[in-house]
């Protein structure tokens, strides 16, 4: 992590305390892009810091698309891997009075889950993000001036899978000598890594938990996408239900409708009943229904159509299972994570 190499230096150079919490403020409070913006310092150790560390976030913003309500931006890291973050701005509506900025975070450039509709999926595995680069995404957007209310990390990559520098990030983000978020304004997304839906429980029981589901059938599920074999529905729902009932939160089941592949009435009765399944924990779920945007180079899978998608809702709605469509935007500029960087590269590849 940045701060603890700075503190190291400056025990090496024989500074006095203070200045540590001095850069902690600018980097943490203050968003500063550069060492020498930090006028609280010397000009010398400006200098110094500024020679030695670089600019403060590592991440270089490449590549910036920005839609209705959306921005979308590819970053490269230092080793030269390239991930993504979306700000979603989500309008005043009739549940909310005032607008709402999330950003979507990347845990690892790439991904090595292969889930079948996903075109970070596609990709494959790169590279897992440090802490830094994981809080990069955040800074990035502070440091340009942004609000942001939430951060949710549906980006590139699954996050349990690089668990340590995800923890670290999360440490970073809601320290409050550091960014000082509350937890409850962080949301995690996994396809159901146990050891990872255990840590959190443990250590992070206010940050929120998204579980991506998308077939409720295990047979259909370890087809599309291939960690089900090691974490079947079942076995992920108990380490669910363990976390509802520590942190009494609700878990949210992501659930991207396919055409002809998982929109089916019986596909909407199997999720209402694997939920209503769950028993004393059953009403502390909630399923986000996400239209598909398809991949530019896939054509395996299609957006399901709109009549397909009312029937799916109106089912769960008369099974008593809580529910929303979750606000469609983005297609028009790739939105889905992993899309521009399918994108990006291929354009790099023809120049
Ligand atoms: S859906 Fe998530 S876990 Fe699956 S391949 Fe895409 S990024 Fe990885």
């Amino acid at each position: 992590m940045l701060l603890n190499d700075i503190q190291t230096y400056l025990l090496e150079i024989h500074e006095p305390a203070f200045r540590l919490k001095q850069l902690r403020t600018a980097i943490y409070t203050q968003y500063a892009t550069n060492f020498t913006d930090i006028t609280t310092l010397s000009l010398s150790l400006r200098e110094v810091l500024q020679a030695k560390f670089g600019p403060i976030n590592p991440l270089k913003s490449l590549h910036t698309v920005t839609g209705n309500q959306v921005e979308k931006v590819l970053f490269e890291t230092p080793s030269g891997h390239l991930i993504e973050a979306v700000k979603l701005t989500y309008l005043p509506n009739a549940e909310r009075k005032t607008t709402h900025t999330a950003l979507c975070v990347s845990s690892q450039s790439g991904c090595a889950m292969g889930c079948q509709f996903c075109a970070t999926g596609n990709i494959g595995f790169k590279q897992n993000l440090s802490a830094d680069e994981i809080t990069g995404q955040y800074l990035y957007f502070k440091q340009k001036g942004d609000p942001i209310d939430s951060i949710i990390f549906m980006g590139m990559g699954e996050p349990f899978a690089n668990e340590n520098n995800l923890f670290e990030a999360l440490h970073t983000l809601t320290d409050p000598d550091l960014f000082a978020l509350s937890p409850s304004r962080l949301s995690i997304s996994t396809v159901g890594l146990l050891p990872g839906i255990q840590r959190l429980t443990q250590e992070f029981p206010q940050i929120n938990l998204t579980y991506s589901l998308h077939s409720p059938f295990d047979k259909q599920r370890s087809q599309i996408m291939p960690v089900n074999q090691t974490y079947p529905i079942e076995k992920v729902f108990l380490a669910l239900n363990e976390y509802i009932k520590t942190t009494k939160n609700r878990v949210f089941i992501a659930y991207t409708l396919l055409k002809d592949v998982n929109d089916s009435p019986e596909h909407a009765q199997a999720l209402a009943e694997l939920i209503k399944s769950q028993r004393d924990t059953a009403y502390l779920y909630h399923v986000n229904l996400i239209r598909y945007n398809p991949c530019p180079s896939e054509v395996i899978f299609e957006r399901a159509e709109p009549a397909k998608v009312k029937a799916f809702q109106a089912t769960l709605d008369r099974l008593g299972v809580k529910n929303t469509l979750r606000q469609d935007f983005g297609v028009e500029i790739d939105a889905a994570c992993g899309q521009l960087y399918a994108s990006y590269s291929q354009k790099q590849s023809l120049a």
